[in-house]
């Protein structure tokens, strides 16, 4: 049972379905207009309201969204305590109870599909396809944490020892989790940290992502309708330097849950390491200098397709996204021009839209910093292909994804996170190079390999040092339970989500001894 047992992911939408699309595009349509507002939520209160600011489409800055109210340092400070009080509660409760939360949640989750969906292809972006991949993730967190949950936190493990003695090994609560989450996955990711960090028996103070509040708040909103206690989980959008900064030195925090830049991991970690007192965990999942390899054994089409895929979906924002594509010299031209006319046929636009393929970046900072690599990449290096953009008449967030012919990895100093893909052609007998300048990279987290070579694909996948192999196939978009998702090196500290041992991290184990 501990790795899944007959546990079922979640139902899926399939868009190419006129029956499901039907009716889902007029469940979206009751959202079209909506607003959403999000602030502190602390013990289960709105908090009085401070300054709202406006919340707007990355597809269409003219459209609003909601607002949110940023958190001052007394919410930060009432949280934190709120969340310290609701530990000793929480964490004495049998894990079955904890895991039936998470149940309920889930179900709250179903029963909320569209708004949900809605929320995310408004405020983050996210295409329909994305959108419910989204919520899906979000629900499968739930129900796989309350599966290892009950199983890994309900019955002590039995150990032997002499006669007359009896000896047991058990898992508890640490105590408040600051769980960060990222604005790529700003439902499933910002609930797959918390359910892991509550059913684990310890409190949670969740801080989203400043691009992400709206759909974080209204997370929170059906948690605390699921039944979870209002002390266990607090609400903090706002500013993450000012929020972290506070919390992080705070000697209630035991233990940080984060997924977003290598850089704020790292200093969330001297942050942790400067303070005094207990010593605690940092589960990071950052990000990714991602490569395919291609053979020339590979077949052509189901290339182009699986990198289309794994480049440019979520318009590149992904942990996960393939940043480089190493094609053996014999079949680059080949596969060059396929991806060429490929990328014509995608279409850039409005993420309501069931055609569209590739929707907006997340904001205009992205943008700009996309824009500054693409300028360099212009002048050192040669064009593959562009992808055509929309003609939008108002101000919006698109950038077409492009891909460009470089000579080696090391000419990419970071992660250019948005669709933007960097091809590397290699002589068969380079392979060892090319298995080097990935692993000197320093990150380590999915690797795409195609090769009909068993022979081939193995000693890749056995060099190449990451926590995510993919081979003949797209390396994007792992699930629950199937494909545990997270990295190594600059990439993260695991344990991966959505695996059997993420949640042993959040938790303290604990032996006991019985002179019977
Ligand atoms: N789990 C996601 C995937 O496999 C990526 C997560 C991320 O981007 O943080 O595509």
């Amino acid at each position: 049972a501990i790795y899944g047992g007959q546990r079922k992911n979640a139902r899926g939408i399939n868009l190419n379905v006129e029956h499901d699309l039907t009716p889902l595009m007029t469940t979206l349509g009751h959202w079209a207009d909506a607003r959403w507002e999000a602030g502190p939520l602390i013990d289960g209160q709105r908090r009085p309201d401070g300054e709202r600011k406006a919340v707007c489409s990355p597809q269409d800055l003219d459209r609003l969204v909601g607002h949110v109210v940023w958190s001052g340092k007394d919410d930060v400070e009432q949280a934190l305590a709120a969340a310290h009080r609701g530990f000793t509660d929480w964490s004495e409760k049998p894990a079955d109870e904890r895991a039936d939360c998470l149940e309920r949640f889930a179900d709250l989750l179903e029963a909320n599909f569209a708004e949900l969906m809605a929320i995310c292809c408004r405020e983050a972006g996210k295409n329909l396809q994305d959108s419910i991949d989204e919520v899906r993730e979000a629900i499968d967190f739930c129900r796989y944490y309350a599966i290892q949950g009950r199983a890994r936190f309900g019955v002590p493990m039995a150990l032997p020892g002499p006669t007359g003695e009896s000896n047991e090994l058990y898992l508890e609560g640490r105590g408040v989790f600051l769980c960060i989450s990222p604005w790529n996955f700003p439902l499933a990711i910002f609930t797959g940290q918390i359910m892991a960090a509550l059913v684990a028996g310890n409190t949670v103070v969740a801080k989203p992502a400043e691009q992400t509040s709206l759909v974080a708040h209204r997370a929170v909103e059906l948690m605390l309708e699921a039944g979870f206690p209002p002390g266990v989980i607090q609400l903090l959008p706002g500013d993450g330097e000012a929020i972290g900064g506070q919390l992080t030195p705070d000697p209630r925090i035991a233990g940080i849950a984060f997924t977003g830049s290598t850089q704020v991991a790292h200093s969330l970690n001297r942050a942790l390491a400067q303070r005094e007192g207990a010593i605690v965990p940092l589960i990071a999942e950052t990000g990714g200098q991602n490569a395919m390899i291609v053979d020339s054994s590979a077949l052509p089409e189901q290339v182009v397709r699986d990198v289309i895929q794994s480049a440019f979906a979520s318009a590149g924002q992904r942990c996960s996204a393939l940043r480089v594509l190493y094609l053996q010299k014999d079949v680059a031209d080949r596969i060059e021009e396929l991806l060429a006319g490929a990328m014509q046929e995608l279409s850039v636009g409005d993420p309501a839209l069931a055609s569209t393929d590739v929707g907006p970046l997340i904001d205009g900072e992205a943008l700009t910093n996309l824009k500054a690599h693409l300028d360099e990449l212009d002048a050192t290096s040669r064009l593959i292909a562009r992808a055509p953009l929309p003609m939008v008449s108002q101000p919006a967030h698109f950038l077409a994804p492009v891909a460009y012919g470089i000579d080696s990895m090391k000419q990419l100093t970071q992660e250019h996170f948005g669709p933007v893909l960097h091809v590397i052609r290699y002589a068969a007998d380079d392979l060892d190079a090319v298995i080097r300048e990935i692993n000197e990279a320093g990150y380590g987290l999915t690797l795409g390999i195609h090769s009909r070579s068993e022979s081939t694909a193995a000693y890749i996948e056995k060099k190449v040092k990451v926590g995510n192999t993919y081979i003949n196939r797209n390396q994007i978009g792992a699930v629950v339970g199937v494909q545990p998702f997270g990295g190594r090196g600059l990439s993260g500290t695991g344990p991966k989500a959505g695996g059997p041992h993420y949640l042993l991290r959040f938790a303290t184990e604990r032996s006991r001894t019985i002179n019977t």
